[in-house]
C-alpha cells in the first residue's frame, strides 16, 4: 500500500494542493498551493498537513514514519526550484517554518525565520549577499526565534526576563541607536555569541548547528504552538474546534533586508477599518516580515509612500492585488516581500474585517460586479454579529467638542478600530482581566507599548486598546479589528513607563486608573471621561440623520434588504411599549414577547395594593386600578405595531420581585407607608413579605401558577388586551393580540388558563359590540411541556420557547447562579459554549425538535417562534431556522443581528 500523503509542494507554477484543501493543508498553505498554481511569485516550499498534527498529539508528540522521508523529498523539490541548497556552505537555501489553520488565527501560533544558518553558513550568505551586516542579523533572529520559539525561552508574564531582548536593549544603548539595523557587524557578531551562550544557560544546550536539527526542532515548536494557551483562548472565543489542528509551513527564504531595495510588508486589497477601495497596508524598506508586526518600528504606508520608495514593486503588488480580488471574489490580506526589485507573495487570505468594511465590501463588490447578493450575505462575509459594530455609540459630538476645547486632546494615532471607548488606563493584560473578574462592568482601556498575542486575554475584557507603536496591520489593530474594539494603535507621542505605571503625553502625566477617551474613527486620543452617544445607523433609523448624510446607512440598509429577500425566518422584538418605535426602526416584524411584568414595575402601588389583598373582591379592586394602565400600555403598543402580531405574555415572574425584604430595606419608609395605606400593622406587613419569599426564587409560585391560583390577574390582563385591541378596531387599526401563557408544564394549566381568557374576551366583545382576531398560546420553558407537546398543542394555538428557562430546568442550573462556574466551564472545555447565550443543541435543542414535531403532529401550522436570549445570537438562528422555527424574537438591538442571521441560515442551507 502506499503511503499515506504528508507533504504538498508548492513552487515555479505548479501546486500538489490547492485552495480548496484548507482542511488538510491550512489556509496559509492552501493559498499558497492556489497562489502558486495561478502564477503568482511564490517562494517555493511544502507544507506538512493538519492530519501530521493530529498524529502529533495523538501519540506522544511523535510524527508518522513516512513523514521524514517526504519532507526530504520536498525539500529536494524547493532545492531544484531556487537554484540553491538546504546547509550547503556555499550556495546555501535558507527556510522559514510557519503554522496555518484551517481558519486563520493571526498572531496564535509560532514561526522561525531563516532557517539553515550556521556558522559556515552564515560566511556564504556574507558572499552571496555582499552584506555582511545582513547575514549576521539574519543569524541573530534565527538564534533569538529558535530560543524563543522551540526552546520556550519567551517571557511568559510581565515579570519574566527576555534575555535576548535585554541584550538588544543594552547594545542598542550602549551604541546609542534606535534600531538593530544601525548596529555595527562587529556588534551583531557579538550578539550572537552572547544569544548562543544565552541558549547554554537557559536551556542547557548548544544551539544546533545542524540544519536539518534546526528545522525538526521548529517543525515539533510550530505543531506545538497549537496548543499554547492563547491560542486556546482564541479558538475559544471563535469557536474554532481544538481538534482540527495546524498545518506547518515549510518555505523558501527571500529577504527583505538585503538593502534598500528591498523591503517587507503587509498589505490589504482594500481598507479593511472602513472598507474603502484602494490597496494599503504597511511596509518597512529593508526590514523583515516580523518588524512590520511587531510593532518595534512604525512602518509606512503602502497607499501614501511605496509608489515613491518603490514603483516598480508597488506595480507589481497592485496588479497583485487585481488578480486577487478576482481571483478569490474577496478582499485579500496579503503579506509580501520584494527582494532586489520583485514582489514575493508569502501569504494571501480573506482579509479580516471591521463590521463597517465588512458591510461596505460586500455591498461594493455586489455593485461591482464580482460577487451576486446571495455570495454578499455568506457569514464568512459578514459574521452576523459583526453588525454590532454599527449599532455601537459614538462620542456624543458636543462632549467631544468640549473636551477638545477644554484641551484634553493629547494626541492622534491610527484609527485601527473604529467606536469610541472612554474608560480607566490599565496597562497590563493581567491586570485588566482581573478588575474585570473583580467588577464586569469596569471601563477599561487597555494602553501598552505594543501589544502581542499574550495580551489577548486583556484586550477581550478593555472597551478600547491604546498602543504608541505599530501600524494599522500590527497585532493590536488585527485582533481589535476582529473582536470588534475600538482601537487607536502607531500613537508615537504616548511616552509609556510600565514600571512607574504612568503615561506621559502632551505635558501631561496619566496614572493607572486615570480615565482616558480613545476615537477609533478618527485616531484621537482624550484625558477624561468623554460621554458616547448612538451610532450613525441608529441616528437614521431613529429619525435624527437623513438617510443621505450616511454613508454606512446606505450600505446597511442595502444589505439588510437583501437579507430579507432572501430569509424565511421572520424576526420579532422582545419589547414592551417604550422601545416599540426603535425595534419597528430595526426591522421588527411584530412583538415575539412583551413581558407584562415591566409594565407593573412603573405601577408598584397598585400591584402592591393587589398583593396585599386578603380576599379576591379586594384583590379585583386592585386589579381594576391596573387595567386602566395595561390597557394603556397596550393601546400603545398595538398602534406602534399596526397589523404586526403582538405576543403578550401574562404575568410571570413571582410576586416577591415587586415587594421582598429586599424593598424593605433600600426605603426604610416602605414598610410604614404600605401599613397606614393598607390599613394594617407594620407587623402585618412583614408578614406578607415573609410570606411572599420563596428560597429557589426561579421556579416557586410563578408563570401560569399565578394566574391560576389567583384567576382575577388573567382575567384582567385579557381584559386590558382584547379592550386595547377592540378600540383601536374601532378606529380601524386591526391589530394581532397574540395572549402567551408562560412557564406551563401540564396541558391542564394551558386549559384553565386558556378558558379563563376566552370567557374574558367574549364578554369584552358582548360588551364592545366588536370583536378581534386573537389567539392563545403558550411558553415551551419547562422539560415536561417540550415533551408533551402533542398533548398541549390541542389547547395552545402556539408554542414560543422560553430556551433561558428551558435552559435553566433542562441543564438544572439556575440562570441567576451560574456565573461562579461557567467561565471554568468554558475555559476547560466543560462546555463549548455559555449554554445561555447560545443553545445547548445536543440538549435544550432536542427537547425543542420534539417539541415542534409532536406539536406540528396535532397541530399542522402550529406557529412556533423563540422568545428566550438566544433569540439573537447567530448560531441560535441557525438552529432554530433548520427546526423549522416560523420567527425568533430577541431584543431590539439584536434585530438587524437576526435579520442577517436568518438570511445567513437560509442561503448557506440551500447550500447544503
Ligand atoms: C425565557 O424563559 O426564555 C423567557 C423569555 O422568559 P423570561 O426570560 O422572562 O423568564
Ligand atoms: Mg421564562
Amino acid at each position: 500500500m502506499a503511503d499515506n500523503k504528508y507533504v504538498y509542494t508548492w513552487g515555479d507554477g505548479k501546486a500538489e494542493g490547492n485552495a480548496t484543501m484548507k482542511p488538510l493543508l491550512g489556509g496559509k498553505g492552501a493559498n499558497l498551493a492556489e497562489m502558486s498554481r495561478i502564477g503568482l511569485p511564490v517562494p517555493a516550499g511544502f507544507t506538512i498537513t493538519t492530519e501530521v498534527c493530529t498524529y502529533f498529539y495523538d501519540n506522544k508528540k511523535t510524527y508518522p514514519p513516512e513523514l521524514k522521508s517526504q519532507v526530504e523529498a520536498a525539500i529536494k523539490n524547493a532545492e531544484t526550484i531556487m537554484g540553491a541548497k538546504f546547509g550547503d556552505p556555499a550556495n546555501p537555501m535558507l527556510l522559514s517554518c510557519r503554522s496555518g489553520s484551517r481558519e486563520s488565527m493571526p498572531g496564535m501560533m509560532d514561526t522561525v525565520l531563516n532557517i539553515g544558518i550556521n556558522e559556515k553558513v552564515v560566511h556564504a550568505l556574507i558572499k552571496q549577499s555582499g552584506n555582511e551586516h545582513f547575514a549576521w542579523d539574519s543569524y541573530r533572529r534565527l538564534i533569538q526565534m529558535y530560543g524563543d520559539v522551540v526552546l520556550g525561552l519567551k517571557p511568559e508574564t510581565k515579570n519574566d526576563p527576555d534575555h535576548f531582548d535585554e541584550i538588544l536593549d543594552k547594545a542598542r544603548e550602549h551604541a546609542k541607536v534606535e534600531h538593530e539595523k544601525d548596529l555595527s557587524v562587529d556588534v551583531l557578531k557579538d550578539i550572537v555569541a552572547q544569544f548562543k551562550a544565552v541558549i547554554k544557560k537557559h536551556a542547557g544546550i548548544e544551539f544546533p548547528e545542524d540544519p536539518m536539527e534546526q528545522l525538526w526542532g521548529c517543525i515539533g515548536a510550530v505543531f506545538g504552538s497549537w496548543m499554547n494557551d492563547r491560542a486556546m483562548v482564541y479558538r475559544r472565543q471563535y469557536g474554532i474546534p481544538h481538534d482540527w489542528g495546524t498545518a506547518t509551513n515549510v518555505q523558501a527564504m527571500v529577504f527583505g533586508n538585503l538593502g534598500d531595495d528591498c523591503a517587507t510588508g503587509v498589505g490589504l486589497t482594500r481598507n479593511c477599518s472602513v472598507g474603502i477601495p484602494g490597496f494599503c497596508g504597511d511596509y518597512l524598506i529593508n526590514a523583515q516580515g516580523e518588524d512590520v508586526v511587531a510593532g518595534t518600528r512604525t512602518p509606512l504606508r503602502i497607499e501614501e509612500t511605496l509608489s515613491k520608495d518603490a514603483p516598480e514593486a508597488y506595480k507589481q503588488l497592485d496588479e497583485i492585488g487585481h488578480t486577487l480580488e478576482k481571483h478569490y471574489k474577496e478582499v485579500q490580506d496579503i503579506e509580501f516581500t520584494v527582494q532586489r526589485g520583485k514582489v514575493w507573495m508569502l501569504q494571501t487570505r480573506n482579509a479580516k474585517r471591521t463590521g463597517f468594511a465588512a458591510v461596505r465590501i460586500a455591498v461594493d463588490l455586489v455593485n461591482e460586479g464580482l460577487i451576486d447578493a446571495k455570495t454578499a450575505l455568506e457569514k464568512r462575509r459578514i459574521p452576523a454579529d459583526d453588525l454590532n459594530q454599527l449599532l455601537q455609540p459614538i462620542f456624543n459630538p458636543a462632549a467631544k467638542a468640549a473636551a477638545e476645547k477644554a484641551d484634553q486632546l493629547l494626541a492622534k494615532g491610527i484609527n485601527a478600530g473604529p467606536g469610541a471607548a472612554t474608560g480607566q488606563i490599565v496597562f497590563h493584560a493581567s491586570d485588566a482581566e482581573e478588575m474585570w473578574n473583580a467588577d464586569n462592568d469596569v471601563q477599561l482601556i487597555l494602553v501598552r507599548k505594543e501589544t502581542s498575542p499574550e495580551d489577548l486575554r486583556g484586550m477581550k475584557v478593555a472597551k478600547g486598546i491604546l498602543t504608541a507603536f505599530g501600524g494599522a496591520s500590527s497585532h493590536a489593530a488585527l485582533v481589535s479589528r476582529q473582536m470588534g474594539k475600538t482601537c487607536v494603535c502607531g500613537c508615537d507621542k504616548l511616552n509609556i513607563d510600565y514600571e512607574a505605571g504612568t503615561v506621559t503625553v502632551a505635558g501631561k502625566v496619566l496614572k493607572g486608573g486615570d480615565w482616558i477617551s480613545v476615537d477609533g474613527f478618527t485616531g484621537e486620543v482624550f484625558a477624561g471621561k468623554i460621554e458616547t452617544s448612538p451610532s450613525e445607523v441608529m441616528d437614521v433609523l431613529m429619525g435624527k440623520l437623513k438617510p443621505e448624510q450616511s454613508e454606512i446607512y446606505a450600505r446597511y440598509a442595502q444589505l439588510m434588504k437583501w437579507a430579507d429577500e432572501h430569509r424565511t425566518l421572520q424576526v420579532r422584538a422582545n419589547t414592551e411599549s417604550a422601545d416599540a418605535v426603535a425595534s419597528v426602526a430595526l426591522g421588527a416584524q411584530g412583538v415575539g414577547l412583551c413581558r407584562t411584568e415591566h409594565m407593573f414595575f412603573d405601577h408598584l402601588d397598585e400591584m402592591r395594593e393587589m398583593i396585599f389583598s386578603s380576599t379576591r373582591v379586594d384583590r379585583e379592586k386592585a386589579l381594576s386600578k391596573l387595567l386602566k394602565f395595561q390597557r394603556d400600555d397596550f393601546t400603545h403598543l398595538f398602534k406602534t405595531m399596526g397589523d404586526r402580531p403582538v405576543t403578550i405574555r401574562l404575568l410571570d415572574p413571582p410576586l416577591h420581585e415587586f415587594l421582598s425584604e429586599h424593598h424593605m430595606h433600600e426605603d426604610p419608609k416602605l414598610g410604614p407607608k404600605l401599613a397606614k395605606t393598607f390599613g394594617v400593622s407594620e407587623e402585618a406587613v412583614h408578614r406578607r413579605v415573609e410570606e411572599l419569599k420563596e428560597s429557589n426564587p426561579m421556579l416557586g409560585h410563578r408563570g401560569c401558577r399565578l394566574g391560576i391560583v389567583y384567576p382575577e390577574i388573567t382575567a384582567m390582563q385579557a381584559r386590558a388586551i382584547i379592550e386595547a385591541a377592540c378600540s383601536l378596531k374601532k378606529e380601524g387599526i386591526n391589530c394581532h393580540p397574540e395572549i402567551m401563557i408562560p412557564l406551563a408544564g401540564y396541558k391542564t394549566e394551558v386549559d384553565n388558563q386558556t378558558a379563563i381568557i376566552k370567557e374574558t374576551a367574549e364578554k369584552v366583545f358582548a360588551e364592545q359590540g366588536v370583536k378581534v382576531d386573537y389567539m392563545v398560546g403558550t411558553m415551551i420553558e419547562i422539560p415536561r411541556a417540550a415533551l408533551t407537546s402533542a398533548e398541549i398543542a390541542k389547547t395552545a394555538e402556539f408554542f414560543s420557547f422560553g430556551t433561558n428557562d428551558l435552559t435553566q430546568t433542562c441543564l438544572g442550573i439556575s440562570r441567576d447562579d451560574y456565573k461562579g462556574f461557567i467561565g471554568y466551564y468554558t475555559e476547560h472545555d466543560i462546555v463549548p459554549a455559555d449554554p445561555f447565550q447560545t443553545i445547548d443543541q445536543t440538549g435544550v435543542g432536542r427537547l425543542m425538535k420534539t417539541s415542534v414535531e409532536d406539536g406540528r403532529s396535532v397541530r399542522k401550522d402550529l406557529k412556533i417562534g423563540i422568545c428566550g436570549e438566544h433569540g439573537g445570537d447567530p448560531k441560535s438562528v441557525y438552529f432554530c431556522h433548520e427546526i423549522g422555527l416560523n420567527y425568533v424574537s430577541c431584543s431590539p438591538r439584536r434585530i438587524p443581528i437576526a435579520r442577517l442571521a436568518a438570511a445567513q441560515a437560509a442561503v448557506e442551507g440551500a447550500k447544503r
